[in-house]
């Protein structure tokens, strides 16, 4: 199923983000934990690709894995940065093959140590030439991209990362996925921006439950995201013991989720971090009005 349909129907609707083992041994318990959460049979799930080789190798066998076994739709990111023309083309045949519908077109990150050079001889310097060459292959696919609602911290402004965000819309994707948010006020000022900009596709607002303290650093060193005072007061307090925060941890993220339900989104997507449990509790959290608008 392409997302674009779950899209159309205007439902409340929750998906999942999961990633693919990082190597063989540990291939099995990944696969089991994404298996866990096919099993709640979100909207549909996306699975991560790694930019520099590591996890790129899993991401279509996992994504097989649940579109066969539980039938939810799948998204397959893809990332062309550090790869050659003939590899992503391969890449794309082997979606195909796979009978993915949904393809997440990125960039990636800039190889560590290269972040200053010369990418005018790069064969991909941006996600756009992805989309372009997805379209380019003859596959049907629906294709998203990625925005981000505090600026990728590349770009010199947010009028210049919105201006290419246009043109990524207009070369072919049909929705967006932001980067991780804490403070939902930061997306509803990028929702008005983006409009305004002529962006009329679905955008998905990408929730991230902080469920150990460990994980705050990380997550603001990966996304950048601002974090409000309230959710580092709940850390503050509740840091020290894993279980407490656990529960604080989803508590926000679902308050998070029904604030944006509330104000007009339909589709939520949650980084769910291969975490069956947290996605449980968050879809049991909101069970009531998932299935009532
Ligand atoms: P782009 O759209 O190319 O944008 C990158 C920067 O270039 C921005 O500053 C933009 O304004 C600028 N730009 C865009 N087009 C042009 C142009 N034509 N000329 C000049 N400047 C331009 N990484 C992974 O490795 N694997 C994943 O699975 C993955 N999944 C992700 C999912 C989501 C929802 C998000 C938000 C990010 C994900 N990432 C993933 C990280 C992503 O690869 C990085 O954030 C990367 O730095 C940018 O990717 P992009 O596709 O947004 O790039």
């Amino acid at each position: 199923m392409k997302l674009t349909e779950i899209f159309n129907k205007k439902q409340l609707s929750l998906s999942f983000e999961v990633f693919p083992p990082k190597t063989d041994t540990v291939f099995d318990s990944v696969k089991n934990a994404t298996e866990e959460i096919a099993a709640l049979h979100p909207s549909f799930m996306s699975v991560t690709y790694g930019a520099g080789g590591g996890t790129s190798k899993y991401t279509l066998d996992i994504a097989k894995n649940i579109k066969q076994r539980y039938g939810v739709p799948t998204l397959a990111h893809l990332t062309c940065v550090s790869s050659t023309r003939e590899t992503v083309r391969e890449k794309i045949s082997e979606i195909k093959k796979a009978g993915i519908q949904n393809v997440m077109a990125l960039r990636g990150d800039i190889p560590a140590g290269l972040e200053n050079a010369d990418r005018s001889t790069w064969e991909y310097q941006h996600a756009i030439q992805l989309v372009r060459e997805l379209k380019a292959s003859g596959a049907d696919f629906c294709i998203g991209g990625a925005c981000y609602p505090e600026v990728h911290p590349e770009s010199i402004n947010q009028s210049e990362d919105i201006r290419y965000l246009k043109e990524k819309v207009d070369a072919g994707c049909e929705f967006l996925t932001t980067q991780m948010i804490f403070d939902n006020n930061l997306f509803y000022n990028f929702m008005y921006k983006i409009r305004e900009a002529g962006i009329t596709v679905p955008i998905l607002p990408g929730i991230m439950p902080i469920t150990n303290a460990n994980q705050v650093d990380r997550a603001i060193k990966l996304s950048g995201s601002f974090m409000p005072q309230r959710f580092k007061s709940l850390v503050d307090k509740f840091g020290s013991s894993p279980a407490a925060m656990k529960q604080a941890g989803i508590a926000y993220a679902t308050d998070q989720i029904i604030d944006l339900f509330a104000n007009g989104i339909t589709n939520v997507h949650v980084y769910s971090m291969n975490k069956p449990d947290v996605a449980a509790k968050i879809q049991a959290n909101l069970s009531d009005i998932l299935g009532q608008f």
